[in-house]
């Protein structure tokens, strides 16, 4: 036996994952916020410093992409009240919750149509800004508006911006980075949808396809780039920028709850379920509310039961570099976003002590969701969004569940839980009328 296959045996949960259940699994090293994030490399500082620099580029980003201009060049999406969704919920899960219940629209944000908009934009920005600077195109507390200047993009293009993803990381860096003018390549898996590689070749991005999983198409993109100085790889699996873009959501967050007089506090503490894949975003969403919220905020990451990397990850250590396949599962899930074998490292070490558990999720319910979404509010999200719905019913259906909320008190108070939906509305009508009926026809068995 090796040491993997060793360390994996004497670890419980595994067996749990191996045997493809879903489950809610939590976090025996949840800490208090404030003393867990005090230990942290970033904090509060490094988050109002991202929302900062999004702002220095707004104007810019108005220019290029038409649909930020409803909100002056500052990417953000909608915070709704779902509660005609509870009755749906519970007609089909049976589950009582009463709360308040939002959905953080993050599937019909600006650009890229998922979540990867935050992430991933911010990163080629800080790219853009850096070189932009060293050049004397822009001053920093001047309008950024040399960015869009031919001498700028003369400087941009002799960049070849790389990116390795399944499918929405690459639209969103694929597509910033070409509207500035960098050269583009993305690195897709084999997962990746034929519609987006059709929507990267129109914007002038070039596509390398791999027969691998996302890990081997993020180790081959970051090897072509290395050496090169004209070359600049995003890495999903390390990327602290990535992580910091994801953060601000945060910020924009409480805004949205105290326009809505929706308060977050020890008497009304939030549930918020993330879909996850390498565990960048939802870290870093669910790092940036801990700092804003402390322990008022409850974070569930939701994986499928073909690919909990994150939950791997937590069970037996970011720095094994266990890969999900260790385990006997395969990736098969039709939620392309979160099909990923091994987790971030640096996402693992940030959310640590600040989640307060993973939930495995199966597809049939994620086309479930696509459905009663639509029915209930015609909203259009893509499977892998609809993962955080699955999170809350677990939470209110589980032994696990239950026990979580007495020890958190969470039944007495009048909080409430906030869906996160990560993509969708880029999907193109007929695929995702194929998630839609198929979720009904799954709904009447
Ligand atoms: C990428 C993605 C996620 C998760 O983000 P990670 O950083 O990979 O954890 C969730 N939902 C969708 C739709 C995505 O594309």
């Amino acid at each position: 036996m090796d040491d993997k296959t060793k360390l994996l045996k004497s670890i419980p949960g595994v067996e749990r994952l191996r045997a493809r259940e879903p489950f809610l699994w939590l976090n025996p090293e949840l800490r208090p916020a404030a003393n867990a994030l005090q230990e942290l490399e970033l904090g509060l500082a490094d988050i109002e410093d991202a929302d900062a620099r999004l702002r220095r580029f707004a104007p810019a980003l108005a220019k290029l992409f038409p649909d930020t201009r409803a909100r002056g060049g500052v990417i953000e999406s909608e915070l709704y009240s779902i509660q005609g969704m509870r009755p749906l919920i519970a007609g089909r899960y049976g589950i009582e919750a009463r709360g308040t219940l939002l959905l953080k629209a993050d599937h019909a944000l600006p650009v890229a149509g998922s979540v990867k908009a935050r992430g991933g934009i911010y990163e080629v920005l800080c790219l853009a800004e850096k070189l932009a600077l060293e050049h004397g195109i822009i001053r920093i507390n001047e309008p950024y508006t040399g960015l869009l200047s031919k001498k700028a993009r003369q400087l941009f293009e002799r960049y070849t911006v790389s990116v390795g993803s399944t499918g929405n990381l690459g639209l969103s860096i694929g597509v910033t980075a070409a509207a500035f003018g960098f050269k583009a390549a993305v690195h897709m898996s084999a997962e990746a949808r034929l519609w987006k590689r059709r929507l990267l070749a129109s914007r002038g991005v070039t596509i390398v396809m791999y027969e691998g999983d996302y890990s081997s198409a993020v180790k081959a993109g970051r090897e072509a780039a290395q050496g090169d100085p004209f070359a600049y790889f995003v890495d999903d699996e390390n990327s602290r920028l990535l992580f910091l873009g994801y953060s601000v959501a945060a910020l924009r967050l409480r805004e949205q709850l105290a326009a809505m007089r929706i308060a977050v506090d020890g008497t009304h503490p939030l549930l918020v379920y993330i879909p996850c894949g390498v565990g960048g975003a939802p870290g870093g969403i669910g790092f940036g509310l801990k700092t804003v919220f402390g322990d008022a905020a409850h974070c569930f990451l939701c994986e499928p039961v073909e690919a909990p990397c994150v939950m791997l990850g937590m069970l037996a250590g970011f720095d094994k570099d266990l890969s999900i396949c260790d385990i006997g599962l395969t990736l098969r899930t039709q939620a392309d976003g979160l099909a990923v074998s091994k987790a971030s490292p640096f996402a693992g070490k940030m959310i640590r002590h600040l989640v307060s558990g993973c939930i495995t999720v199966n597809d049939d319910d994620l086309f479930r969701f696509v459905h009663l979404l639509d029915r209930g509010t015609g909203m259009r999200i893509e499977p892998s969004a609809a993962a955080g719905f699955m999170g809350m019913v677990t939470l209110y259906s589980s032994a696990e569940g239950e026990s979580y909320r007495r020890a958190h008190r969470l039944d007495d108070t009048g909080g409430g839980d906030l869906i996160w939906t990560t993509g969708g509305s880029l999907v193109p009508s007929r695929e995702w009328e194929g998630y839609r009926a198929r979720g009904e026809e799954l709904c009447r068995s």
